[in-house]
């Protein structure tokens, strides 16, 4: 039989992290196999329906490149694929269970239902349903409907001992079956709850691996009661370890960002998100950290899934993007990512190859997409210096002054020419490295935290290089106390003891 597996995401948010999490496995699994993977929108919640979600899980699947064989845009032959949309197959389910006596009518009214389960409590019973209305004749309970009283639909447990099923992670899970009450199938409105739902749908889309979060384990019994009640053969089940919260509590995203969206926009790329997942719970045969989606298709299989909780450390996620931003992806696709993030700084570029050079030294220095934009000095001119780099302007004014006779004296503007030049000054001032460097710096990028000076130099160009140790040197001269200000002319001092004023454009942007 080919493999079938399915993510059936809930459209109630924004796209979670651990949607991505299991979508990951069951695509993986599905691709290894030769099968088919499905996406199915489960939207019977009408209360915590978002119209926006469904297209934005669609959307992060697209983009973390987890493409389903079928969905709801895609279509496929097992369509449609909203449970909004398949509610003529649910009702036709239920009838044919009802008629086989594995469904039954009940009336209790909300008031009733918290009696029982107040009841069962008292007697040290799981709060749930006691299925007193099993015993209702079909007679009675038909005449009731049709005079307008509001029913669910219930699905009768069968009462044989503790309910049992097979986990392929976790072999044989026993529940005891006075855990497992008689659920609603059907809701008073006639809209199919999610047990019913899924199941039937599973069961029709041809899944043959359930693999979702551990967190389902507890309906398990009621899954497998249903397809027993049907007579269909059980698919396998598979849950996942859940993504846990640094203090191990279930990954929420009160205590932790776990929008994908957010990701996307911070500048985390899928492929390292995918890579940080799916080390999260699994792990390459040869113990290696780094790999790619198809990589992992090769080698994947479930015995190397551990149960133990895996914590979603968004520092180590970070740290993940680095090394595909540093080393992983070549410096070509790198820029492409990055050029949204810049264009939509404000920055602009008209040379290609001059955005590669500028891209090559910073990728080593950040972690995201979006720390491009720190380093927006390298497309303006008119960036503002921040508060250490003014300080440092102002203790180096004389070494500025120099730099700019000694660095415009150069004939070749190139690496080694600008290191040659540098380290001659510093050594003829006898003063360390950085009391040099540092106002250099501040001076070429209106910060402290830069590639190398002289990469700064080589790229920047000579031209600009002259013109940003002027302009430095103006702010320095201006920010002098004249003698004898006239009030509209007065200027603050270039390091002022507090709130320091902005000598040109804004922080950090291009814009
Ligand atoms: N709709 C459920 C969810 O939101 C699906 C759970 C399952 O995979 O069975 O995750």
């Amino acid at each position: 039989m080919s493999v079938v597996t399915r993510i059936a995401p809930s459209p109630t948010g924004d796209p979670h992290v651990g949607t991505a999490y299991i979508g990951l496995f069951n695509y993986v699994f599905a691709k290894q196999q030769g099968g088919k993977f499905i996406l199915r929108i489960e939207d019977t919640d009408r209360e915590r329906y978002q119209a926006a979600s469904e297209a934005r899980i669609l959307q992060m699947m697209h983009w973390l490149g987890l493409e389903p064989d079928e969905s709801p845009i895609k279509g496929g032959p097992h369509g449609p694929y909203r449970q909004s949309e398949r509610q003529e197959l649910y009702q036709r389910h239920a009838q044919a269970l009802l008629d086989s006596g594995h469904l039954y009518l009940a009336f209790e009214t909300p008031a009733e239902l918290e009696a029982i389960r107040e009841e069962l409590r008292r007697r040290g019973h799981t709060p749930g349903y006691d299925g007193r209305a099993r015993t209702l004749a079909r007679a009675v309970a038909d005449r009731r409907a049709a005079a307008g009283e509001p029913f669910v639909l219930r699905l009768k447990i069968p009462r044989q001992g503790d309910i049992i099923f097979h986990d392929r992670l976790r072999g044989e899970i026993r529940i005891p079956e006075s855990e497992v009450f008689d659920a609603i199938m059907i809701k008073s409105d006639g809209y199919p709850t999610y047990h019913f739902a899924n199941v039937v749908d599973d069961y029709l889309m041809g899944v043959t691996q359930v693999i979702r979060a551990e967190e389902w384990i507890s309906s398990t019994p009621l899954h497998v009661a249903l397809y027993d009640a049907f007579g269909w053969p059980r698919p396998e089940f598979i849950h996942l370890p859940l993504l846990r919260n640094p203090d191990k509590s279930k990954i929420s995203k009160r205590k932790l960002d776990t929008s994908i969206d957010s990701y996307r926009e911070q500048g985390i790329l899928p492929e390292a998100l995918l890579n940080f997942l799916a080390n999260m719970g699994w792990s390459m045969p040869d113990g290696r950290e780094f790999f790619s989606l198809s990589e992992m298709i090769r080698h994947f299989s479930f015995e190397r899934i551990s149960l133990g909780g895996p914590v979603f450390d968004l520092k180590k996620l970070r740290f993940f993007n680095a090394k595909y931003l540093r080393d992983l992806l070549p410096l070509e696709q790198v820029a492409e990512r990055a050029k949204p993030f810049l264009a939509a700084a404000g920055c602009h570029w008209d040379d290609e190859d001059y955005l590669l050079d500028v891209i090559d030294v910073l990728r080593p220095r950040v972690e995201t997409l979006s720390d491009f934009v720190q380093h927006a000095y390298f497309f303006r001119e008119e960036f503002p210096y921040d508060a250490e780099a003014r300080k440092k302007l102002a203790s180096g004014q004389k070494y500025l002054e120099d730099l700019e006779r000694e660095l415009s004296r150069l004939d070749f503007f190139d690496h080694d020419a600008i290191e040659e030049a540098l380290r001659d000054y510093v050594q003829s001032q006898a003063v360390k490295m950085g009391e040099v460097m540092m106002p250099l710096r501040a001076a070429l990028s209106g910060t402290l935290t830069t590639p190398s000076v002289t990469d700064l130099c080589v790229i920047l160009g000579k031209h600009r290089v002259l013109t940003r140790i002027g302009r430095a040197l103006t702010e320095l001269q201006s920010a002098l106390p004249d003698d004898n200000p006239r009030p509209d002319e007065a200027r603050p001092p270039l390091v002022a003891p507090v709130s320091p004023p902005k000598l040109g454009g804004t922080k950090g942007g291009c814009r």
